[in-house]
């Protein structure tokens, strides 16, 4: 959603077609919450306002998925993972908002650091396999904890969303040197996908590649 510099990546969750639901309507609730700047519950204190809309944003996104789970006994635990970043451009700040374990990093000067910690069973002392379940998902309950990063985005940083499909396939440093070796996002992320599904791409992989350009240089490419 380029006029509010916000970019979203869910992962369904859930049988039948529950996951696929899940996640289509966890990124129509929070486009149409920033589209008709309605956002619904408490506004969170303490915490600076783009930052608590994305997070009221994603509150109505789970509400509106246990709703329509409710009516349909097929879709009955769907849930879905959002990673959410929305910059703005005049605070010179980037807020990150996210429920799972799909992931947001940086890339920095060629370093990748993940800027967002997954929510998974591991986090609880969970062993085995079932350590990578998820602890938090979008849809299941009434209400989620949502956490919140803020960062400073400086020109040339590159913000990398995506869902466990890539994480699981390629290590970090494999990742950032696809995007060390790529500088045109399209090429990146497709060079991302293929390098993940060339290892078996096991699972969807959903990539978005956000590149910090100098407010002068997006004011040239714009006009
Ligand atoms: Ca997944």
């Amino acid at each position: 959603m380029e006029s509010e510099g916000l970019f979203v990546v869910a992962d369904g969750m859930g049988g039948y077609a529950g996951g696929e639901r899940a996640s289509k309507l966890a990124v129509k609730e929070i486009e149409g919450a920033f589209r008709n700047r309605a956002f619904e519950g408490e506004a969170h204190e303490g915490i600076p306002k783009p930052a608590s809309e994305l997070a009221l944003a994603i509150q109505m996104a789970n509400s509106s998925i246990l709703e329509t789970a409710k009516q349909n006994k097929e879709l009955e635990g769907m849930g879905t993972t959002v990673c959410a970043a929305r910059f703005s451009a005049n605070k010179r700040r980037v807020y990150l908002a996210h429920v799972g374990d799909s992931r947001c990093y940086r890339l920095r000067k060629g370093e990748l650091k993940q800027m967002t910690a997954d929510h998974t069973m591991a986090d609880h002392g969970v062993k085995g396999p079932a350590a990578a379940h998820l602890s938090r998902a979008v849809g299941v309950w009434p209400t989620v904890p949502i956490d919140v990063v803020m960062g400073v985005p400086r020109t040339d940083d590159a913000f990398l969303l995506c869902s466990d499909g890539l994480t699981k396939m390629l290590k970090d440093d494999e990742i950032a040197s696809v995007l060390r070796g790529e500088p045109d996002p399209k090429k990146a992320v497709q060079g991302l996908i293929d390098a993940a599904n060339g290892r078996g791409g096991k699972d969807n992989i959903t990539v978005v590649l956000v590149r910090v350009v100098s407010t002068d240089t997006a004011r040239e490419a714009r006009s």
